[in-house]
């Protein structure tokens, strides 16, 4: 692989970049975010500018904003278009929630890192004008229907190439396609829980509720700066073919659990004393494997868990899987899980790119059958847009 030496100490940031942006005047010339993107992320010094025309390559998982200082870089906000469209009584506004915020966002008002807070994050949601509030675990239940499914199906029918790569994380999904295209037969077909649920709230849900899918904004919270860069790819437009309507997107906006902190900041809102809500009914039914999507392993045990069901007729008792070893902070976790007497299957857990790049040279591919990557450190609970855990930083 090419490796370029950037002239500068800092992340190159395209202009048009979706995900993330520069305050110029802010930055104090640490390398900070030069460092994570290298080290960790494996993207900068990985390709060559002369070769780009110029232009950086991201995989927008946004750890240089999160590590930055002086909030230098920051997430590309998209919270004025939002109170626009709260503001706008033609609009129908939706959000849904991923896992990871309901356990981070109360650390932004003076709450324990890891406080469950999902009564006062719907309320906080309510209280900023959010007509409905929907939980995307949701969706994560499909996902992982499918990635069991899919997995199954490689495995006793070879209809794909194994070993089968989770597809939740639009990081690693744009990591792979930038620089092993050749495994992208190995990424899961399934689309991440935001991809399902935006089309799902425009086609399925807005007919039940008899709502017309082009007065919905569609916004997801998330802990995750590259799903701003998710919801713009071309293909996550399946409410158009639905309705034969070209101009609908599955998601319209999508802002950070940071993003949402500083705007609750901002209008004044007194979150310590906010009675909590439930979320709003339909589509916020969900079994709790999703809530276990935001840390690393969680989509793995989840697909394993539907996985054995599927071919047992009966849930997995919770040590039956010896799932034990891969869970855990490590960067590359392997074991193999036992899903009938005759069949198991052999799979890695590996966090940060940089561990990717790792396992491929030390492991031999075919050894696997299922790999989980999350690009952020710990999974998505370590996100882009969560709130930073530096002591200079002003979150
Ligand atoms: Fe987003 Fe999670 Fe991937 Fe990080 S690990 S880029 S938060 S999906």
């Amino acid at each position: 692989m090419t490796k370029h030496l950037s002239p500068d100490i800092r992340v190159p940031i395209d202009p048009d970049n979706p995900s993330i942006e520069r305050h110029e005047d802010l930055c104090i010339r640490c390398g900070k975010c030069r460092d994570v993107c290298r080290d960790e992320i494996s993207v900068l010094t990985y390709y060559d500018l002369s070769k780009t025309n110029d232009v950086p390559i991201c995989v927008h998982c946004g750890q240089c904003a999160n590590v930055c200082p002086v909030n230098s870089i920051t997430e590309k906000s998209e919270v004025d278009t939002l109170k626009a469209a709260i503001a706008d009584s033609e609009k129908l506004v939706i959000v849904s929630t991923s896992p990871s915020v309901r356990v981070s966002i109360g650390e932004g008002f003076g709450e324990d890192p890891g406080t469950f807070s999902e009564g006062k994050m719907v309320a906080l949601l309510r209280a900023l004008g959010f007509d409905i509030v929907l939980d995307t675990d949701f969706a994560a239940d499909m996902t992982i229907v499918e990635e069991a499914s899919e997995l199954l199906s490689r495995v006793t029918k070879k209809s794909a190439p194994l070993p089968q790569f989770t597809s939740c994380c639009p990081a690693w999904v744009k990591f792979v396609e930038t620089y092993y295209p050749d495994l992208l037969p190995n990424i899961s077909s399934a689309k991440s829980p935001i991809g399902m649920q935006g089309p799902t709230i425009k086609s399925w849900y807005a007919k039940k509720q008899g709502i017309d899918p082009k007065t919905i904004m569609n916004v997801c919270l998330t802990p995750c700066t590259a799903k701003k860069f998710e919801i713009r790819r071309e293909e996550m437009n399946s409410s158009a073919t639905y309705w034969n309507e070209p101009s609908l997107r599955d998601m319209d906006l999508c802002i950070t659990t940071r993003e949402l902190i500083a705007w609750a900041k901002d209008a004044g809102i007194d979150y310590k004393e906010l009675p909590e809500s439930d979320f709003d009914s339909l589509m916020s039914e969900k079994s709790g494997a999703g809530v276990i999507f935001g840390a690393t392993g969680g989509v793995m045990e989840a697909a394993l868990r539907a996985a054995y069901e599927y071919l047992n007729n009966k849930p997995a008792s919770k040590n039956l899987l010896q799932l034990s070893a891969v869970r855990g902070y490590e960067g590359i976790r392997t074991t193999s899980v036992q899903l009938t007497d005759s069949l198991a299957v052999r799979v890695a857990v590996i966090y940060g790119t940089a561990n990717v790049r790792l396992f491929l040279e030390e492991q031999k591919l075919s050894d696997f059958d299922f790999i989980e990557v999350m690009t952020c450190p710990g999974g998505c609970i370590g996100g882009g847009g969560q709130p930073k855990h530096l002591e200079t930083a002003d979150d």
